[in-house]
């Protein structure tokens, strides 16, 4: 079978998963995926309680929500952040030229992408409310259309099928627009449409229309066209209904092959991917081991079934 190569994407993540022991409690997170991630992916580390010098391991540090002010402090030493951590986040972010994706420390006052508890003034502080940690806040307005993730939501499995496909596709267009050319815009097409069309078949019947504008517009208009569809195309996950839909083709092509036995197992993990029971990468795999045996591996046309590099589904 041959190999499918991928640009790596570019995905900025919380230091304290698995790599280095920089929590409020001197601790790191085992975090195996990251291992995986490494060889696939260019990590861009960041701990930025660190980086606002608070040491490790540290007294805890809060966000405190005052009227719909927000304020990051150290009860412990009566330190406010807010500014030290604002002014970090920016500049950071701003160093990143480009990037597809963020892995984030659930929960954290810094890191935290949506459930970073808020309390209130009081003595005995109450929750208020959550929402993202201070640098996550600044990562989700300066790269609105990244892949952003936290590593609890990336134990669902369709959660982690979504953020990794998002990673990949986008970075082989970052990729794309480093060296554009017609051709290449043409193999990119080829290669995604049909994952696009289970992701959103209407909009990929826009992006198709976009597609036939290469013969009247300039190639960079035609790719600002692309890249806002692309976008749309890629903010929600697709239905497992529609994936699992549209990988029957390679069923229909391997069926002959198969015997009776296999073809009701497949249906049954047909059943249960649509359903969402099982990941439909479980259909992938499938499909993959019959194009090694019958070595008529015409799936490797379309990144529908290899949208990642295989490894990083099984981690
Ligand atoms: S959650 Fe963020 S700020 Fe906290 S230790 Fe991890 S990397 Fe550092």
């Amino acid at each position: 079978m041959a190999r499918t190569s991928f640009t790596k994407p570019i995905i900025v993540i919380s230091k304290c998963l698995n790599q280095a022991a920089c929590r409020w409690d001197g601790d790191c997170l085992r975090y195996p995926f990251v291992r995986a991630l490494r060889r696939y992916a260019l990590l861009v580390p960041v701990c930025p309680e660190m980086e606002i010098g608070l040491g490790c391991p540290r007294e805890k540090i809060w966000i405190f929500d005052r009227d719909g002010r927000l304020s990051l402090e150290q009860p412990a030493t009566g330190r406010k952040l807010t500014k030290a951590m604002r002014s970090f986040a920016r500049h950071h972010i701003r160093s990143l030229a480009e990037a597809e994706g963020f892995l984030l420390k659930s929960k954290s006052p810094s890191c935290g992408i949506r459930d970073t508890k808020r309390f209130d003034n009081g003595n005995s502080p109450r929750i208020v409310g959550r929402g993202p940690g201070l640098y996550a806040a600044q990562a989700l307005k300066s790269f609105p259309e990244a892949a952003v993730e936290d590593e609890i939501r990336l134990e669902n499995p369709r959660v982690r099928e979504h953020w990794l496909t998002r990673l990949y596709v986008l970075a082989a267009f970052r990729s794309l627009r480093k060296r554009p050319s017609v051709g290449r815009l043409e193999t990119f097409h080829n290669r995604n449409v049909v994952l696009f069309a289970a992701y959103n078949r209407k909009r990929t019947g826009g992006l198709k229309r976009v597609m036939a504008l290469l013969s009247e517009e300039p190639l960079e208009d035609v790719l600002e066209r692309y890249e806002t569809n692309l976008h749309l195309i890629l903010k929600r996950p697709a239905r497992p209904k529609a994936m699992v839909e549209a990988m029957s083709p390679a069923y229909e092509h391997y069926a002959g092959h198969l015997d009776k036995a296999e073809r009701r197992a497949y249906r049954k993990l047909v059943e249960e991917c649509a359903s969402g029971e099982a990941p439909v990468n479980e259909i992938r795999k499938l499909i993959q081991v019959w194009a090694v045996r019958y070595d008529k591996d015409f799936t490797r046309e379309h990144s529908l079934y290899r949208p990642y590099p295989g490894p990083l589904a099984q981690e």
